[in-house]
Formats: structure tokens, sequence, C-alpha cells
């Protein structure tokens, strides 16, 4: 009997498994299950399907839905043309902390006609792990004509662009974003093997993002990519000052050297890194 109990556990937990990846192949988009929705009551913070985040931490979609997301790990558009370990799902976890903050920095960008749009949140140890091994082998520059055009690969980790190794990312209050004039434009999915553009040529040539224009493209490994570069002049410096302005304002702090960066101050978890996937 007691066997027979442990198969049918195993069995469950099987097709539990299976469910979950059905949902995971759904599509891209942080979206709960309709049938759920009709079901519940009360909508539920972790719906069915969707594994609930490490103590600590959240799904931001649960709390502020209305922040964009563009997860780009998640997708074959970043520096290294691939999926990188650790992101089984488009989703951006924070610490709780982050999110409240996120959220009221999302209020702010509203009231200015503008809404947050986030390209990376917590990243798993193990992505950094992949991004050495990126580093390590001599082939694998394809997205280089994109991502740092002026630079060798070697020259990523040196420059200090990519943290091979504890980036502030797996703390879980570090998030890469922009913002996106409301309401947002439709953007195009980037295909694998297209023509690549510069980040560092002008808005109208680069990779139509719909977002406003920040001087130079996401994680674009480029001097032009200083938050103050005097280059970045115009419409493009005074986006650059206005999302520095809302996050600032919420409680984050800014790398100079990535437009996009911006780390909690008030981190709950500030000298532990994390490594759990993020899973669908
Ligand atoms: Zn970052």
């Amino acid at each position: 009997m007691v066997r027979l109990a442990v198969v049918v556990a195993l069995v469950a937990t099987v097709a539990a498994c299976k469910t979950r990846d059905r949902h995971s192949d759904a599509g891209t988009l942080p979206s709960r299950a309709p049938e759920t929705a009709a079901e519940s009551p009360r909508p539920s913070p972790i719906p069915p399907g969707k594994s609930p985040p490490p103590p600590g931490f959240v799904d931001l979609s649960d709390v502020d839905s209305t922040i964009l997301l563009d997860i780009r790990y998640y997708t074959d558009h970043n520096f290294v043309g691939r999926r990188i370990d650790g992101y089984a799902a488009p989703r951006c976890l924070v610490t709780a902390q982050a999110a409240q903050a996120l959220h009221g920095a999302q209020r702010s960008a509203n009231a200015q006609g503008l809404s947050l749009k986030m390209y990376d949140c917590y990243r798993p140890l193990r992505a950094g792990e992949d991004f050495k091994r990126w580093g390590a082998s001599l082939n694998e520059s394809e997205m280089k004509a994109e991502f740092f055009p002026s630079l060798s690969k070697s020259d990523v980790f040196r420059g200090g662009y990519v943290a091979g190794n504890r980036s502030p990312h797996s703390r879980g209050s570090t998030v890469d974003l922009t913002l996106v004039a409301l309401p947002p434009k439709p953007q195009r999915p980037f295909v694998k093997g297209e023509a690549l553009v510069a980040c560092t040529a002008a808005v109208s040539e680069r990779f139509p993002d719909n977002t406003l224009d920040m001087g130079s493209g996401y994680d674009c490994f480029d001097t032009r990519s200083h938050t103050t570069d005097p280059r970045v002049t115009g419409p493009a410096k005074q986006n650059r000052l206005t999302l520095r302005q809302l996050m600032t304002a919420a409680g984050f702090r800014n790398n100079p050297s990535e437009w996009w960066h911006y780390s909690l101050i008030a981190d709950p978890f500030p000298s532990t890194y994390f490594d759990f996937p993020i899973n669908p």
C-alpha cells in the first residue's frame, strides 16, 4: 500500500510539472491563466502554474501589473545571442522592498505619461557563470556588432560591463530598466540572425525598441552608455535624467557607467547572493 501511494504521488507530481511546462510554452507575456481567474473569487497573488519566489522575493507583476517587461536574458536579443542559464521564464523577480519602490517610481512615471520597462531584475548567480563561460569561449561573438561594436570580448569583462562574479542583480534589489511613453507602441520581436545595428547608432537606425531614446541601446557596452556622457545631448540626455530623477526619488542609486542600472539603497540582502532559477 505504501509503495502504491508513493507511485500515485509520483504520477501526480509529474503531471503537475507537465502542466507547468505547458503554461510556460504558452507565451512570454506575464499573464494569469484565464480559467484560474474565472474560478477564483479573488485573484491570488501567486496564481497556480506560477512558481512562488522564495521568501523575501516577489514577482513584480503581482505588485504592479502595469510595469512593462522585456526580459532580454530570456530571449536571443542580448549580448550573448541566446537565452541565459537560469532564465526559464520572462519574469521580473525582485525583493519585496524593491518591488514597492518600483511601484512608487511607476506611479510617478505615470503622472508624466510614462511607464517603466524592465530589462533585467533578479539574476541567478548561474547566469554570471554562463556569462563567464561565454567570455572564455573563442567564438560566440555573433552579437558584437550590436552590443560591443568597439570592444573585444575580453574588454567587455575588463571594462566592468559584464559581471561574471556576484553581480548585484543576484541580491534581488538591482534592476535594469528604461522608460516608455504611454500608450506603449507595439514592438516587433527580435529575429535571431537578423542584420545588427550598433547600439551607439542614432535612434532611427538602432533596433526599433518602443522606449524613449536614451542615446544608446540597453546593454550597450560603450562609454556612450555612461549616464552623463557629454556626447549624449538634447532629448536623450533629458530622458536619462528623467529616469534618474524617478529612480533616485524612489530610493535607488544609478551606476554612472550604465544609464539603465539601478540598485535599491536600502538593500534588504546587502551581502547575500542568490542562485535560485527564474522558473515559470
Ligand atoms: Zn544591471
